[in-house]
């Protein structure tokens, strides 16, 4: 048989023909219709979105090795291919990830990106301290823009889930590991650059460095809540993901409020990818805990907030800007016009919003991308492959 296939989802759609009946080109028979065809035909109406925008592939016969060749989106796992695709096959098969089948979430490297465009894009606006009334007149797209300590952060945190977790290992195992990821993230791999660390931070984070020890010291800044994006997708259980937002909170945010703000954050992103609608998130938000601001609009907001760094001032603001958002752009221009701190407010609504909104567009993203090092696109990329093969695990 030769084919197409989309995953949406938990969802897997495929269309096959034996490969005499497909279309031959030379050596090779693939399936007769194209992706978009296919995808116009049948599916376009149903899920509103342009064929390329969930992962896909395509089976091939190749009649010289008499073998058929599976191409597919790099983000979709091998072994998920030997489980539900390759029982159509019922022959020898080779797998190979296939540019052409990029998703849209592949294109944009999602999951932690939407924290990180959001702190590239309010980069510029955090000191200026400006309210905007009117949110088409923020221009998002500035020379300046750079990436501050809330996307090194974030990428730290996403380093120790990746690669400092397992099974047996407790609470004060995981905060030491911690610890050490962040320490080498802003003492050695993104040492000695300006980006806006807060002075406790920067004085526990070299003390850490210096002699190896580290105490948390009660903040309750954001820096716990611009951080912990990786978390909200990270884990399958509100419980795990209360649990490592926490966690990863306490190392130096260990104020209640410091706590709550990164578990906050965290829950938003766990519900938001999981399908829950806006108003539910809000419900959940409110009642486990607090922020009974929310109820308030973006504007009353606006004209009440001040110039803050803290989780209970910054954090319902970031969360009342995505509720009031109508796609991803807008949930980072509201963030913007509080005139607060606008990388982190941008940055945390930004990583909620891309989880509700599944995608950030492409225009955003290839801006954000361009200010980023090879190292940060790469483990972003890993981050977002690892998330995706685990929840096709799941199914
Ligand atoms: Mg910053």
């Amino acid at each position: 048989m030769v084919g197409l296939f989309f995953i949406i989802g938990n969802e897997l759609i495929t269309e096959s023909e034996h490969f005499t009946k497909g279309k031959q080109e030379g050596a090779i028979y693939r399936y007769s219709k194209t992706h978009k065809e296919v995808w116009d035909e049948l599916y376009k109406g149903k899920y509103k979105v342009e064929y390329d925008f969930y992962p896909r592939g395509e089976v091939i016969y190749e009649l010289c090795s008499d073998s058929y060749i599976v191409y597919k989106d790099s983000c979709i796992d091998n072994s998920y291919i030997d489980k539900c695709i390759a029982f159509t096959i019922k022959s020898k098969y080779t797998i190979i990830s296939d540019e052409r089948f990029l998703c849209h979430a592949c294109r944009t490297n999602s999951n932690i990106f939407g924290a990180i465009c959001g702190d590239i894009l309010g980069s510029t606006f955090e000191f200026e301290e400006k309210k905007y009334n009117n949110i088409s007149e923020i221009d998002l797209f500035r020379d300046g823009s750079h990436f501050t300590d809330d996307t090194v952060l974030t990428l730290a945190v996403a380093d120790w889930l990746l690669h400092d977790l397992n099974d047996y290992e407790d609470d004060d195992y995981f905060k030491d590991k911690l610890v050490k990821r962040i320490v080498d993230y802003v003492c050695r791999k993104y040492k000695n650059q300006p980006l806006g660390y807060g002075f406790s931070f920067w004085q526990w984070c070299n003390k850490a460095y210096l002699i190896d020890e580290y105490e948390p010291y009660n903040s309750f800044g954001n820096g716990s809540a611009m951080r912990v994006s990786p978390v909200g997708w990270f884990f399958d259980t509100m419980e795990e993901t209360m649990r490592f937002a926490k966690l990863s909170a306490d190392i130096t945010h260990n104020h209640p409020e410091g706590e709550k703000g990164a578990m906050c954050i965290a829950a938003a992103i766990f519900l938001a990818r999981n399908g829950k609608s806006k108003s539910e998130i809000k419900k959940y938000i409110i009642q486990t805990f607090g922020y009974s601001e929310l109820n308030l609009s973006v504007e009353v907001l606006r004209e009440k907030s001040n110039y803050s760094v803290t989780c209970q001032d910054t954090v319902p603001l970031a969360v009342a800007a995505f509720l009031e958002s109508t796609d991803f752009e807008s949930a980072i221009k509201l963030a913007i016009s509080y005139g607060s701190d606008s990388d982190t407010i941008a940055a945390t609504a930004g990583s909620i919003a891309e989880a509700y909104y599944k995608e950030i567009p492409l225009y955003i993203a290839d801006f954000c991308k361009c200010k980023l090092d090879k190292h940060a696109a790469c483990l972003c990329k890993e981050f977002f492959d690892f998330v995706n093969k685990q929840s096709q695990k799941n199914i």
